[in-house]
């Protein structure tokens, strides 16, 4: 019982300790957190004087420093933040402070913010203006009392005397007063850092720009040339707004200076919606974005366009309006694409990221959300430079998947040429083949054909043969003779020849066959035909049987002696002839009748064969074996009487 009473007194002992904390740290608080206190020490390196500033807002805007000098104090207000940001005000607004030191130093007072409109600066010792600055970005660069981005003046204090300083300020644009009293030294050595972290993200950026401009001059892909305009602007924007366009490239041009950072602050804009709408091919992929950024664009650039002659507030609202939409949606189609296995537009989100994330880190800077500090205030050159890096890494991921698409495409159409060519390959083995077999039985067919026509034709000529010849003695027969006679005889009566003809017959020859029989009468025919048809060597003479026992030869071109001789020739050789048959040796003789004339146009060549046979007859009639000769005068009237 009695420790748990001790229990819990300890514990509302510690409770009230707890409580007696909370209220010391609160009113520590309320101290440090006290309206500005009369004088600012500016002894240290840096001392920020923005929280001891008091503001008057002189509506009338017409007031002079010396009505100013003559206010109440109770005019005068105070503000519990420890920085002056009084968002967009175009009022006139006055600030005082006092200032004091116990040793003397070269001093600056700092107003880093480039932006405003008119910052005059007044410097009053022992109630008499000592120095007066009239400076502002809307008024020449070299009235500036040091030549700096940011407003810079010279404050000489010491030895604990108390100095006032009075700023009038105006400006279209934002109400801040971020003034600071620096140890002339160490500001050149702060501004040093400054100055080197300034120049590598000028650096970085320049040579992003250029080498990408070389990478779009060898592959002319407009990606390449949005890329460099988003680099490029961003580069200028942030120049701009810090203070080092009006300080390096116009300082002699206020009226551009006033607007050339609403007019900046677009153009990232305007290429960044071209730069997504190439890079992330909305079209084929995000149709809604694409509509989205197709009318974005024109927009855009009316308002860049605009902002070079509308006043700043409206301009700066506009940009601000537009930078809040466009960068959203480029992580809207950075994510979408990338959630549909674009590998590239993973770089392109987290680089448009990174650049929110900058820019968001600087307006809670400034805002009083977070600490300001050297990393806060240079969050959005840092952003962007990360995501200008980031950017070309897309470009580069997104030069590589197509450079491998295009490889695998080109890998593809090789393959479909390979198996083309080897189907080609194929079908021409397969036609060659078909076309052998074809040509071999074209072969086969024409050698089929050439010997059924080598037996046609042997047979043909048998067929004319047989036809042509004796069965029996194997010499041209009758219709043979008929038909050459009949040419002969033509031919003669065209080249005027003499044309001879012997007709033979054998004697007696009915009584070989009567004593021998018709086999030794035929055996008989064939040797006696065989000899004439021997007898006979010129290559126009011809040989038939003409009937029964009976031959015909025809000599053309041959004159009477000729055929005469042949005749008595033909005659010898028969009756020479031993024909055996049965062991019998027979022996015939044959009676020739000759006749030749010159056949005549008109005559008929019955003539020369009637004249033979007349011949022959006589030469039986005259005691048979011998040769009787006539010859044929003309009788061109002469008929055949066949
Ligand atoms: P000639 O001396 O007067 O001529 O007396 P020839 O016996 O020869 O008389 P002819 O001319 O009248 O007789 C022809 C005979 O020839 C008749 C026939 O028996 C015979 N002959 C006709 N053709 C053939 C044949 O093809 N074969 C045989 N074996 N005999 C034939
Ligand atoms: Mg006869
Ligand atoms: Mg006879």
């Amino acid at each position: 019982m009695v420790s748990s009473t001790h229990q819990a007194s300890g514990r509302i002992k510690l409770k009230q300790d707890l409580l007696s904390k909370l209220i010391r740290l609160f009113i520590l608080y309320l101290i440090w957190s006290a309206p500005a206190s009369a004088t600012v020490d500016v002894e240290n390196s840096v001392t920020n004087v923005q929280q001891y500033l008091s503001y008057y807002i002189d509506q009338s805007a017409q007031s002079e420093i010396e009505q100013i000098l003559s206010l109440d104090a109770a005019q005068w207000k105070t503000h519990d933040s420890d920085r002056i940001n009084f968002g967009f005000d175009d009022r006139h607004y006055w600030f005082k402070t006092e200032l004091t030191a116990s040793t003397y130093k070269e001093r600056w007072i700092e107003i880093a913010y480039p932006l405003p409109d008119y910052l005059n600066l007044y410097i009053i010792r022992n109630n008499l203006i000592e120095s007066s600055y009239s400076t502002g970005d809307l008024l020449l660069f070299e009235q500036r009392p040091i030549e700096h981005r940011n407003f810079l003046f010279p404050l000489e204090i010491g030895d604990n005397e108390v100095v006032s300083i009075y700023i009038h300020f105006q400006t279209s644009g934002a109400v801040q007063l971020p003034v600071k009293v620096w140890e002339k030294n160490d500001f050149l050595i702060y501004e040093n850092k400054i100055n080197l972290l300034q120049g590598i993200y000028l650096g970085l950026m320049l040579v992003m720009c250029l080498y990408n401009l070389f990478i779009y001059t060898t592959l002319r892909d407009k990606g390449y040339l949005y890329y460099v305009g988003v680099v490029l602007s961003t580069l200028l924007f942030q120049a701009a707004l810090h203070g080092l366009t009006y300080q390096y490239l116009w300082p002699e041009s206020a009226w551009w200076n006033g607007q050339s950072v609403a007019v900046f602050s677009v153009l990232p804009l305007i290429f960044a919606v071209y730069f997504a709408l190439n890079f992330l091919k909305l079209e084929e992929n995000t149709r809604w974005l694409h509509r989205t950024f197709k009318i974005l664009g024109p927009i855009v650039v009316t308002i860049a366009l605009l902002n070079i002659f509308l006043p700043f507030k409206i301009g700066i609202n506009l940009a601000r309006t537009f930078g809040l939409i466009i960068p959203v949606l480029l992580l809207v189609a950075g994510i979408s694409q990338w959630l549909k296995g674009d590998l590239a537009a993973r770089y392109f989100t987290i680089a448009w990221l990174l650049f929110i994330i900058g820019t968001l880190i600087l307006v809670l800077a400034k805002s009083g959300v977070l600490p300001s500090n050297m990393f806060t205030e240079n969050a959005m050159p840092f952003g962007s430079a990360c995501e200008v890096i980031l950017l070309s890494l897309a470009l580069a991921q997104k030069f590589t998947s197509e450079r491998r698409k295009r490889f695998l495409a080109q890998e593809r159409a090789l393959e479909s040429e390979r198996l083309a060519r080897e189907a080609n390959e194929k079908t021409m083995l397969v036609q060659i083949k078909a076309n052998e077999t074809l040509e071999r039985r074209v072969r086969e067919r024409t050698l089929e054909l050439e010997a059924t026509m080598k037996q046609l034709s042997e047979a043909n000529t048998m067929l004319r043969n047989l036809s042509a010849k004796d069965g029996l003695t194997g010499i041209h027969n009758r219709r043979s003779f008929d038909e050459r006679f009949e040419l002969e005889w033509k031919r003669a009566i065209r080249a005027k020849n003499q044309l001879a003809l012997i007709m033979i017959d054998i004697d007696h020859f009915k009584q070989l066959n009567d004593q021998y029989g018709h086999q030794a009468g035929d055996e008989c025919l064939k040797l006696v035909a065989q000899s004439i048809n021997d007898s006979v060597k010129r290559p126009g003479d011809f040989v038939a049987r003409y009937g029964g026992e009976e031959f015909v030869i025809l000599l053309p071109e041959t004159h009477e002696e000729g055929a005469e001789f042949f005749a008595e020739q033909v005659r010898k050789k028969v009756s020479a002839l031993a024909i055996r048959y049965n062991e019998l040796f027979l022996n015939v003789t044959v009676s020739l009748g000759c006749c030749i004339t010159s056949p005549q146009c008109g005559e008929t060549s019955y003539l020369l064969l009637e004249g033979a046979d007349k011949a022959m007859y006589r030469a039986k009639e005259s005691g048979r074996n011998q040769v009787q000769f006539s010859r044929l005068e003309h009788m061109a009237s002469a008929k055949s009487p066949l």
